[in-house]
């Protein structure tokens, strides 16, 4: 999609902070992260929801997603770490291109749950 800025740094029109590439996917640390090492991962084709996503390309990106989570972990030297996906602009979602946040937390960092506002 020509305006979309996920899709601009995936054909490499813009740069973007590339830490990991699979067939499908990118993955890229975020230019605002919510922590060190706040990585997003996205599909290099343009799907705006989950569920606009064809099969193969969904596994391609959750297996990316498999492997990043301990990889961005460990770089950080993290205790855990959330990883989610805000799915709609009523859910938050600012960039209409499907991204799983990343986001490396460590004891006591002050940071909400994931459930903070459904809970
Ligand atoms: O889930 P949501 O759409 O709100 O998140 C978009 C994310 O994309 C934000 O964390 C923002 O910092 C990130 N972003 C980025 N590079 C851009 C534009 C946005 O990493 N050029």
């Amino acid at each position: 999609m020509s305006d979309c800025i996920f899709c601009a740094i995936a054909s490499r029109d813009i740069h973007g902070r590339i830490v990991h590439e699979t067939e499908h996917s990118l993955a890229f640390l975020d230019v605002n992260p919510l922590a060190p090492g706040h990585t997003l991962v996205v599909p290099k084709d343009h799907y705006a929801r989950l569920d606009d996503m064809p099969d193969e390309i969904s596994a391609d990106l959750f297996g990316a997603v498999d492997e990043l989570v301990p990889r961005v972990e460990d770089a950080v030297d993290a205790d855990a770490s959330n990883v989610g996906i805000n799915n709609g602009p009523a859910a938050g979602q600012e960039v209409e291109h499907v991204h799983v946040h990343i986001v490396p937390r460590f004891e006591d960092d002050g940071g909400s749950p994931i459930h903070a506002v459904a809970g």
